[in-house]
C-alpha cells in the first residue's frame, strides 16, 4: 500500500464490526503500541482480535500472493466488516499452539541446536577418521581448509554443521534420527493365554498372516489344540522364535473344496509384526501393526538421535549430545566459557557463535523455560511452554512493522515469569511492530498503551466496546467492569476461611519416589478443602498430580496396583479422582448445550405432548433435531454448512434456511403453551425473553432453542426436571450460553464448567476433582463465579484440587502446597504448605512473594 505524500496512519481503523457479536462497531487500535484487549469470557474480546483484526490482516497478505486466491476470498470468507484501514500483515500467535511432530526437540523449536550445531562444527575437537586420534581445535575447520592429523600425518575435512545435523545427515542409522525404536511387544502377542492356538491365542497371525499359520505352526511340532499356557518351553520357542522352514501342508481352500497340498513357509510371531511392519504402506497398515510394538529409546545412539560420526566431536570433553542433553540454565553456563578454553586465534570466531546463542537463549530464560533440556522431545512439551517457545522466536525473527495478535499468552505462567513476558512484548513494539493482546491478567493488561474493553457482558449482549484508552482511564471509567482489578494491589478473600482444623475431615497421604526432575515427596492433602497446587513452571505440579495422585486414587479405587514411582497411599473412601479438563465438548457439531445438559430429551417430551403437536401427529422423536422429521434438510439438522474453498480450509456458515436453529419451517408451526411464566425481579434476560412470547403466550421448539438458559429458565418452570438442570447451569455462570449452541465451540473454561453440571448437588465426600488451570480464559469476574462453584463442591464434601498461578484462586484456597523452589532439576520439592497467608509470609516461597492477601 503505497501512502503517497500522506501521513503516516496512528491507527488500524476499524468500522462497521459485525463478526460473531459484535455490534456493528468502530474502533480505531492504536498502531505501533501495546495493546490490551480485556472483557469477560464471551464478550467479543477474540471476534475483534482474531475475527477482525488478524482475519484482516492475513487476508490483505494471502491477497497479495494471487488474483484467484483473492477472487475465491472475498466471495467466501471476507470478515463481516465494513472497512479496516491500515491494517499490517498480521501473524497470530495461538492459545494451543499444535503438537510438534517426532522430529522436533526443545532445541528445534527454538534454534538454540542451530548455534550449538554450528559451535561443535567449527570449534570442537575432531577424530581423525583414519588412525582415531582426536585433534586440537583449529581455525582450519571454519576456513574449510583440511585438518592434517597430528598422528598419522594424513589430511581429513571435518563434519560440517549438517553432518551434525539429526534431521540430516547426522541421523542415527537405527533409529533414522527419532532416538526411538519399536519393537515386537511380546506380551501383545499373546494376550490371553488360556485361549489355544486353533482358538486364535497368537493374535498377529489372525490380523496380520493367514490363518493358514496355525497349521504350520502344528506341523512345526507345537500343540495347537491346549490352552497356550500349557505349552513347554520349546513349544513356545517355536512360536516366537522359530525358524522361517517350509512346511509340507494339506488344505482346504473352501468348504467343501476337495484338499490341496501345499509347501509353506513357517513365519513365527515376531517375524509375523516385523514383516507386516516393513511392508505397511498407510496410516491403517501401521494401526494394525502397532498394537503389537512398543517404543524403547533406540539403543544405538542411546536415544541421542545421533550416528557416531555425529558424537565425535567435543568441545570441553562432551559431544554434541552431551550438551544438548544439558538443560537451557546449564547450557548457558558452559557456553559462555566456551572462548576460552579454545586456542587464542579461535576466540573470536568462537564468541561470535556463543553469543548469538545466548542471545536467543535470553529470551527463553526470561520466559521461564531454562528448566527444559535442549534435547526434550517437543511432543512432551505443556500448552504453556509450548506458547512461550512460539514467543520467543516471534521475536527473534526481529520483524518490523507486523501485527502480532496474542491470545492469552499468561497461560502456565508463575507471576514470577510475567515480567518476562511483558518484556518480550515491549520488544515487538521496539522493532516497530504492533501488538494486540488478549489477556484477562491484570498485570499483562495493567502494561499495555491501550485498552479495549469488551461488553458488557457475555453473547448476544455483548459486542460493544464499553470502555477505551489509557489503562488509567479504563481504571476511572464508570462503564468498565475491569477497572476495580486495575487499580487494586492484592488478593481480595472472597471465601470464608477454614476456622476448624484443616484436617478435621481426614488427609489423602502419598509417598512417591522420584519422577522426571521430581524428587521424593511425602504429601498430606486435606479431604474437604479448596487446595491449591502452586510453583513455577517445571517446579513438579503437573508430575505430583496428574501423574501421581489421579493414578494412584484410581489404581486404589480399583483395587489395583499403584503406579510404580507411588509407594505409599491412604484414602480410605475415596472411590472417585476425576481431572476436570478444559478439551472442548464433542467433536461432533450435533452435541449441544441442551443435549450435553440432558434436558433436550425432556423438551421433545414435553412439545410432543401439547395440543398442536398431537393435532399435526408429531411423536416426540419427531423434535431431535438429529434423526426427527422436524429437522432442517437443508444443513441436516447440524445448523450450519460447509463452503468447499480450494486450496483453503473449509469455510462454515450459519444454515441459510433455518438460520442455525437447526429446525425445518414446520416446527415453528408447533407452539407450547408457557405456564408459570416467571420473570424474576431485575434479570434484564427474563424479560427478553418475554418479548419472544407472542400473544399466547406460547413457544416454538426452534425459539426455545434460541433462547439463553436464563431466558428459558423464566418459560419452563413447569417442567421440573428442564428447570432444576437450567439453574444447576445458571449457577455454574453459565446462563448466557444458548441451548442450541454447540459444545465444541465453548471455550475451554465454559466447557469445564459444563462438565461439572452433573456432578452438582450431590454428596461428594468420596470424589477428589481435579483442576488443570482452569482460569485459563476467565476474566476475573468469572474467576469469582469459579471459586463460588469450587465452594460449593467444597461444601458437599468433595476435595478439590487445583493447579494454578491465578493469585485470586490462590489467596481463596484453604490450603496451598507451593513445589519449587525452581523449575526442573532446581525444583521438584514441596517448599512450602499452609494457609495463603502462611505461605506470603514465608520467604522460601517463590509464590509468596507474589501473594497480598487483602
Ligand atoms: P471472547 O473472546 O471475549 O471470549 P468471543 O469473541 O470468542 O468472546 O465470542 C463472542 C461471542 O461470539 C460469543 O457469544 C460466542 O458464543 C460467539 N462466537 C464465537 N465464535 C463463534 C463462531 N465461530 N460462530 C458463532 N458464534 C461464535
Ligand atoms: P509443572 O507442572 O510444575 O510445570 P512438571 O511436573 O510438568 O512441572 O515438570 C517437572 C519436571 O519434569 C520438569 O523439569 C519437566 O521438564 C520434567 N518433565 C515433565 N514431563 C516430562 C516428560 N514427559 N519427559 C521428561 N521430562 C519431563
Ligand atoms: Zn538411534
Ligand atoms: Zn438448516
Amino acid at each position: 500500500m503505497a501512502q503517497g505524500q500522506q501521513q503516516k496512519p496512528t491507527s488500524i481503523e476499524v468500522r462497521g464490526a459485525r463478526v460473531h457479536n459484535l455490534k456493528n462497531i468502530d474502533v480505531d487500535v492504536p498502531l505501533g503500541e501495546l495493546v490490551g484487549i480485556a472483557g469477560v469470557s464471551g464478550s467479543g474480546k477474540s471476534s475483534l482480535a482474531l475475527g477482525v483484526l488478524y482475519a484482516e490482516g492475513s487476508r490483505r497478505y494471502l491477497e497479495a500472493l494471487s488474483t484467484y486466491t483473492r477472487r475465491r476470498l472475498t466471495q467466501a470468507s471476507r470478515a463481516q466488516v465494513d472497512e479496516v484501514l491500515h491494517v499490517p500483515a498480521a501473524l497470530a500467535l495461538h492459545q494451543r499452539p499444535a503438537v510438534p511432530g517426532i522430529r522436533s526437540t526443545f532445541g528445534t523449536m527454538t534454534e538454540l541446536l542451530n548455534g550449538l550445531r554450528l559451535l561443535f562444527s567449527r570449534c570442537a575437537s575432531h577424530v581423525c577418521p583414519y588412525c582415531g586420534a582426536r585433534q586440537q581445535p583449529t581455525l582450519n575447520v571454519a576456513a574449510e581448509l583440511p585438518i592434517t592429523c597430528a598422528s598419522c600425518g594424513k589430511e581429513f575435512h571435518a563434519p560440517g554443521a549438517e553432518s551434525l545435523a539429526f534431521n540430516s545427515a547426522g541421523a542415527c542409522p537405527t533409529c533414522s534420527g527419532t532416538g526411538i525404536v519399536r519393537e515386537v511387544n511380546r506380551a501383545a502377542l499373546v494376550p490371553d493365554e488360556s485361549k489355544s492356538i486353533d482358538d486364535g491365542a497368537v493374535l498377529p497371525w489372525g490380523s496380520l498372516m493367514w490363518d493358514l499359520m496355525k497349521q504350520v505352526c502344528g506341523a512345526m511340532g507345537v500343540r495347537t489344540n491346549v490352552p497356550f499356557k500349557e505349552l513347554t518351553f520349546e513349544e513356545r520357542d517355536i512360536v516366537f522364535n522359530g525358524p522361517a522352514v517350509k512346511k509340507h501342508i494339506l488344505y482346504r481352500p473352501k468348504k467343501g473344496d476337495d484338499f490341496a497340498e501345499l509347501d509353506f513357509t513357517y513365519y513365527n510371531a515376531v517375524y509375523t509384526v516385523e514383516n507386516a511392519l516393513a511392508k505397511a504402506k498407510d496410516e491403517q497398515g501401521l494401526k494394525r501393526v502397532a498394537r503389537f510394538l512398543q517404543e524403547k529409546p533406540c539403543h544405538d545412539c542411546g536415544g541421542t538421535r545421533l550416528s557416531a560420526a555425529a558424537r565425535a566431536p567435543e568441545i570441553r570433553g562432551i559431544n554434541l549430545a552431551q550438551a544438548t542433553a544439558k538443560t537451557l540454565d546449564d547450557a548457558v553456563t558452559w557456553v559462555k566459557d566456551v572462548p576460552e578454553f579454545l586456542p587464542a586465534d579461535m576466540r573470536p570466531m568462537a564468541k561470535n557463535i556463543c553469543e548469538s546463542f545466548l542471545d536467543v537463549a535470553k529470551r527463553l530464560l526470561e520466559l521461564g523455560l531454562g528448566y527444559l533440556s535442549l534435547d526434550r522431545a517437543g511432543a512432551t512439551l505443556s500448552t504453556g511452554e509450548r506458547q512461550r517457545v512460539q514467543l520467543a522466536r516471534a521475536v527473534r525473527n526481529r520483524t518490523t512493522g507486523v501485527l502480532y495478535v496474542l491470545d492469552e499468552p499468561s497461560i502456565g505462567l508463575h507471576p514470577s515469569n510475567v515480567d518476562g513476558l511483558l518484556g518480550v512484548m515491549h520488544d515487538l513494539v521496539a522493532d516497530g511492530n504492533s501488538v494486540v493482546v488478549v489477556d484477562h491478567d491484570v498485570r499483562v493488561l495493567k502494561a499495555a498503551d491501550h485498552l479495549i474493553e469488551m461488553g458488557p457482558v457475555a453473547g448476544a449482549d455483548g459486542g460493544h466496546v464499553i470502555a477505551q484508552g489509557t489503562v488509567k482511564q479504563v481504571a476511572h471509567s464508570s462503564h468498565s467492569r475491569i477497572a476495580p482489578f486495575l487499580s487494586e494491589d492484592g488478593q481480595q478473600r472472597i471465601r470464608a476461611r477454614v476456622t476448624e482444623d484443616i484436617f478435621a475431615n481426614g488427609r489423602i497421604h502419598m509417598e512417591t519416589s522420584p519422577l522426571h526432575t521430581v524428587k521424593p515427596l511425602t504429601v498430606d492433602i486435606p479431604r474437604g478443602r479448596l487446595v491449591a497446587i502452586t510453583g513455577v513452571s517445571g517446579s513438579g505440579k503437573t508430575t505430583m498430580v496428574l501423574e501421581s495422585l489421579i493414578p494412584a486414587l484410581k489404581a486404589a479405587a480399583a483395587g489395583e496396583a499403584l503406579p510404580q514411582h507411588v509407594h505409599a497411599l491412604q484414602a480410605e473412601g475415596i472411590v472417585r479422582a476425576n481431572l476436570i479438563d478444559a478439551t472442548p465438548i464433542g467433536a461432533n457439531v450435533r452435541s449441544t448445550v441442551a443435549t450435553y445438559a440432558g434436558i433436550h430429551d425432556e423438551l421433545r417430551r414435553a412439545f410432543a405432548r401439547c395440543e398442536e403437536a398431537k393435532a399435526a401427529g408429531y411423536k416426540a422423536g419427531d423434535f431431535s433435531y438429529n434423526t426427527g422429521r422436524l429437522r432442517c434438510p437443508t444443513c441436516d439438522g447440524t445448523g450450519s454448512i460447509s463452503l468447499d474453498v480450494q486450496f483453503l480450509p473449509d469455510v462454515t456458515i450459519a444454515c441459510p434456511d433455518c438460520r442455525g436453529s437447526r429446525y425445518a419451517p414446520e416446527a415453528g408451526n408447533i407452539h407450547r403453551p408457557v405456564k408459570n411464566l416467571k420473570p424474576k425481579a431485575g434479570r434484564k434476560s427474563a424479560a427478553s425473553a418475554t418479548d419472544v412470547l407472542d400473544a399466547s403466550h406460547s413457544l416454538t421448539m426452534p425459539q426455545l432453542m434460541s433462547m439463553s438458559v436464563d431466558e428459558a429458565l423464566a418459560v419452563t418452570a413447569d417442567m421440573r426436571k428442564v428447570h432444576a438442570r437450567l439453574t444447576t447451569l445458571h449457577d455454574l455462570g453459565l446462563g448466557y450460553l444458548t441451548l442450541g449452541e454447540p459444545t465444541p465451540a465453548l471455550s475451554g473454561g465454559e466447557a469445564q464448567r459444563l462438565k461439572l453440571a452433573s456432578e452438582m448437588g450431590r454428596a461428594q465426600s468420596d470424589a477428589v476433582f481435579v483442576f488443570d488451570e482452569p482460569t485459563i480464559g476467565l476474566h476475573p469476574l468469572d474467576v469469582q463465579v469459579l471459586l463460588s462453584v469450587f465452594d460449593r463442591l467444597v461444601a458437599s464434601g468433595a476435595t478439590v484440587v487445583v493447579i494454578e498461578h491465578d493469585l485470586d484462586v490462590i489467596a481463596n484456597a484453604d490450603w496451598v502446597i507451593d513445589l519449587g523452589p525452581g523449575g526442573g532439576e532446581a525444583g521438584g520439592h514441596i517448599v512450602a504448605t499452609g494457609t495463603p497467608e502462611q505461605i506470603a509470609a514465608n520467604p522460601a516461597s517463590i509464590t509468596g512473594r507474589y501473594l497480598n492477601v487483602l
